[in-house]
């Protein structure tokens, strides 16, 4: 079976070919950085990072190439270096610093490129110029803007029809622009705001002309995968078209678009004003990335997910089941060396369908069950197949031991340890009621005792 994608351009499920299977390229679109990041952009994180992981099983890790940006040029970051005085600059670093600190909670491998907007300019000044030149924009009052009429394909990938697109785009009809569609490539910049010489005088780059031109830069004319969140269909990734295939006409810009469907909050949308914004940082706070992680992959990507304090629940206890499988199966400490692909059974195929995480999943506990079941021997050779396809959907890479601690802080770890002593002396001395006290202790504040053939004790986080 071979990889399957569905191309939100074409609206079908498509086999995924890539241009040369040598060099195969991903580009998403990633972060402005100006707050912390919220729980509906770690959708996108960790959807296309299962991708990821899955190219790089399929091509070899060396043949892909996983471009996501840093916007660290846009007016919501100006308007928030106003707000507060604190220097742009300053924003961006602590910001970036912030994202990559909650992502790597998630488990999300770095991209192999993360670019910076800023580090581009030069680039957005070239594309710019060759759009210019021929006259698929124009110069007005310092501005520079895209002329859409002068695109015939302008509308492709979104599929809207043009009043649609003017109403859609929320573009301020300026009067200085030749169609109300027309949008902004390059806008001048007064003095105490972030700025760049060009043709047209000192001034910023327009949000979607950032990607065009580092994703040029980086992975060639034409990109194999381009994602992101649905929200990005129209206007950024339709502009994004209309820019890069218009400044080299006769190549296809992107062979497949993919896009997550959005998140929301116990069924409403997420928003600051209904009081429902959770950032990754506060997720973080009630569960484990892992948990986060797996609650995110339990629905389809392409659907919308609904993220729910039970849900929640439901993720981290679906992790325990996995865990104390592998906790009886006695592993060997993880290898990152073994790198066996998982290939040919069912788990695999439901992610070479379109990433049907929610079969992989069940395939992935259905294993789990046969495994518990089986000889010690026998668990401990399926027991590796079983984290080396997690491994995929990026989960179960922990030692089932610190899993099952995970949580507690190290004072507390002793003092729980301390208990276990306490209540093993008082069942030496058979004061069985003191033992039960500690135990029941122990159990009101989550943590559950097991007691070993061998007469020693073990615990763990309650589920
Ligand atoms: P932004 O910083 O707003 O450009 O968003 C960064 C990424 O997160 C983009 O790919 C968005 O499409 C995605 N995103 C933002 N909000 C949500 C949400 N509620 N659900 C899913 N994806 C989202
Ligand atoms: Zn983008």
């Amino acid at each position: 079976m071979a990889l399957s994608l569905y191309n939100t351009r074409t609206r079908k499920k498509e086999l995924f070919e890539p241009l040369d299977a040598a060099r195969v390229g991903m580009y998403v679109c990633g972060p402005t950085v100006y707050d912390l990041a919220h729980i509906g952009n770690a959708r996108p994180i960790v959807v296309f990072d299962l991708l990821y992981r899955l190219l790089r099983d399929i091509y070899g890790a060396d043949h892909v190439t996983y471009v996501r940006n840093i916007t660290d040029v846009d007016d919501k970051i100006n308007a928030a270096a106003l707000e507060s005085g604190e220097p742009i600059s300053d924003i961006t670093a602590r910001t970036t610093k912030a994202f990559h600190d909650d992502i790597a909670e998630l488990n999300a491998l770095a991209p192999d490129v993360e670019p910076r907007a800023t580090d581009h300019i030069a680039e957005m000044i070239e594309m710019i110029e060759t759009l210019v030149a021929s006259e698929h924009a124009y110069e007005a009052e310092g501005h520079v803007l895209f002329h859409v009429p002068s695109d015939q394909g302008y509308g492709k990938l979104s599929h809207r029809e043009r009043e649609d697109m003017v109403a859609g785009a929320r573009v301020e009809v300026a009067p200085y622009k030749r169609d109300p569609a027309d949008f902004v490539l390059w806008k001048p910049s007064q003095d105490d705001l972030p700025g760049w010489d060009s043709p047209w005088g000192r001034g910023r780059p327009g949000w979607h002309i950032e990607c065009s031109a580092m994703s040029r830069k980086h992975l060639g004319v034409t990109v194999d995968i381009h994602g992101g969140g649905a929200d990005l269909i129209f206007p950024h990734h339709e502009n994004e078209v209309a820019q890069s295939e218009c400044s080299r006409p006769g190549h296809d810009f992107v062979r497949h678009w993919v896009h997550n469907g959005f998140l929301s909050v116990e069924g409403e949308k997420m928003s600051k004003s209904l009081g429902n914004f959770i950032t990754i940082r506060q997720a973080l706070e009630g569960a484990p990335g892992e948990v986060l992680r797996l609650m995110m992959l339990s629905t389809h990507y392409r659907k919308p997910l609904d993220w729910t304090e039970e849900g929640v629940q439901q993720a981290r206890t679906r992790l325990d089941r996995l865990y104390r499988v592998l906790q009886k199966a006695n592993l060997p400490a993880l290898d990152q060396e073994i790198a066996i692909s998982p290939k040919g059974n069912d788990f695999y195929d439901a992610l070479l369908d379109d990433l049907n995480t929610p079969l992989a999943l069940s395939a992935l506990e259905r294993l789990a069950d046969d495994v518990s079941k089986m000889s010690a021997v026998e668990m401990q050779i399926h027991g590796i197949g079983l984290r080396l396809a997690a491994n995929l959907l990026g989960l179960l890479q922990q030692d089932p031991e610190a899993w099952f601690k995970g949580g507690e802080a190290e004072s507390d770890v002793g003092d729980i340890e301390a208990q276990i002593a306490l209540r093993l002396e008082a069942r030496k001395a058979k004061d069985f009621a003191a033992a039960d006290n500690i135990r029941d202790a122990l159990a009101e504040n989550g943590i559950i005792l097991e007691d070993r053939p061998d007469g020693s004790t073990d615990w763990r986080r309650a589920g």
